[in-house]
């Protein structure tokens, strides 16, 4: 007779074995999971598979985390298929798009992660200037397909990162100034909810889940496919400047300036960095989306302050400029992330920032200052549930290290720096930005538009199935 699996993970010869299970903590039958993977077109992986190891990898390798099953949808008939699996054995659900969420919200232990890395198919309508997008597409795939046409949808500024997550979240980016936030470019979404229906929402069906979506999070379903609006963007002038770190506090304040006054085809951010040889220094990385003669003009006040160590700002395609930070964020190292609002960056707040700053513990790490303002500041607070409309800085702090044995240091540094700039936050968070947080911050990020979020969650994820993200908890 075979023997009934143990409940927990087990010890074989010392190597840990992980199981399915459900939320209870018992082992699911293997008879199920191979009824589920009978009706699956996709791919199943489970641990012991030769591509589990590397299927539970995402960005940040400081997650560590072993789904009992991976199921990596071929299409929406297999994410309907997976919702029901994971609905029936009472399974944690994890949902992946382009695993870049530095919290590592696209992966679970034991449960199950519906992997729509596979659905990456993309149509472009260069009459309409629309695009439809599954939810696997990363920015990379996105704008490679728009750029064809001559055509670009506002999304972020690292190529591998998901659209599905970017978008769902806001989604800020080299656009965002002129043609707003990425979720305000969505058109319809099509989405798998907890019920494991496909449902669509826009503008004329499922109102209340569109407006939801569009800022939410990924608290309502599986999107399956976007529909996105895009913007006639072909080549941009834009690139990096960079000063040594001595000069930080005076190239932050004339960025402050710069940007108050900038036309919206601008969008530019400030980065206290380093060089890939070490070197502590200060950026400005900037893209202007208009005219390019006209666009020479707007930089050169910003070309002639200081000397610049470098300075690479010239015309390219605009899917080069979406990768020309992506060295700085390698897959496979350790990160760690604080950020938030800062009421205004006052000089003292750049004092603060600065003399913190260069006391990093590490070369990889990085902190940011970004401006958005311009097309995403004109939407209403409600119109979407994305709150943070006002034209505020928005501080990142990037903790990144190799080792990870060496994970409290720089944890502890991010977190003080964070600490010391609390005075200048304004209490408010853009959701794509939060790493590990409570549910305060979860609450503030989320702003006056979340009493009805909780509504709407209440509507469609009543138990909420869909919890492993920036949960809205349907008050169960
Ligand atoms: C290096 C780096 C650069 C970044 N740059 C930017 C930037 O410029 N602008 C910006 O706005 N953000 C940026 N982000 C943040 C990023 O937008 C969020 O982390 C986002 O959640 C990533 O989406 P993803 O699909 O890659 O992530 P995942 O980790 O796969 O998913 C993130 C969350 O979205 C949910 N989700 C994913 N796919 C779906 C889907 N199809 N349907 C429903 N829910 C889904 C997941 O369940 C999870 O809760 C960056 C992140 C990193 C790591």
């Amino acid at each position: 007779m075979m023997r009934k699996k143990k409940r927990t993970a087990i010890s074989e010869e010392n190597k840990t074995v992980y199981e399915l299970k459900d939320v209870n903590g018992t082992v699911v039958d293997q008879d199920r999971v191979k009824g589920f993977q009978t009706a699956f077109r996709g791919e199943i992986i489970q641990p012991g598979d030769f591509s589990y190891e590397k299927a539970r990898k995402i960005w940040n390798a400081s997650i560590d985390k072993h789904p009992g099953i991976i199921a990596r949808c071929a299409g929406v008939a297999d994410v309907i298929a997976a919702v029901n699996f994971a609905r029936e054995n009472e399974l944690l659900v994890a949902v992946r798009g382009g695993g870049h969420n530095v919290a590592g919200r696209a992966l679970c232990d034991e449960g199950i992660v519906i992997d729509l890395s596979s659905m990456k198919g993309i149509h472009v309508d260069a009459k309409s200037h629309t695009a439809r997008v599954q939810g696997g597409a990363t920015l990379a795939d996105l704008d490679r397909e728009t750029h064809v046409f001559g055509l670009a949808v506002p999304a972020g500024v690292i190529s591998k990162t998901g659209i599905a997550g970017l978008a769902l979240g806001g989604g800020v980016g080299w656009l965002v100034r002129k043609y707003g936030l990425t979720c305000d470019n969505v058109i319809s979404f099509d989405i798998v909810t907890a019920d494991g229906k496909p449902k669509v929402a826009s503008a004329n069906e499922n109102e209340d889940l569109f407006w939801a979506l569009r800022g939410g999070g990924g608290n309502f379903g599986v999107v399956t496919s976007f529909e996105f609006r895009a913007h006639p963007v072909s080549t941009v002038l834009g690139g990096l400047i960079m000063y040594p770190r001595d000069r930080a506090v005076e190239v932050i304040r004339f960025y402050r300036d710069f940007t108050q006054s900038a036309p919206e085809e601008l969008t530019a951010y400030a980065a206290l960095v380093y060089t890939p040889e070490g070197v502590p220094a200060v950026a400005v990385i900037a893209c202007y989306c208009g005219d390019l003669t006209e666009g020479e003009k707007v930089f050169k006040p910003l070309r002639a302050f200081g000397s610049p160590m470098l300075d690479e700002i010239q015309p390219m395609p605009f899917p080069q400029m979406q990768t020309l930070l992506d060295a700085a964020f390698p897959d496979g190292n350790q990160n760690y992330w604080k950020s938030t609002f800062l009421r205004e960056l006052s000089d003292d707040a750049i004092a603060v920032l600065v003399e913190h700053a260069n006391r990093a513990t590490s070369p990889l790490t990085g902190v940011t200052i970004e401006f958005y303002g311009g097309a995403a500041s004109r939407v209403g607070v409600s119109e979407s549930a994305f709150a943070q409309r006002q034209a505020q800085y928005d501080l990142v702090i990037v903790a990144q290290w190799v080792d990870p044995g060496e994970s409290q240091r720089h944890i502890g540094w991010a977190r003080g720096l964070a600490d010391s700039m609390r005075p200048f936050s304004s209490g408010a968070y853009f959701l794509n930005f939060l790493g590990e947080e409570g549910e305060d911050t979860i609450k503030a990020a989320f702003g006056p538009n979340y009493d009805r979020l909780v509504g709407i969650k209440k509507k469609y994820d009543p138990k909420n199935f869909f919890c492993l993200n920036q949960n809205i908890k349907p008050g169960l």
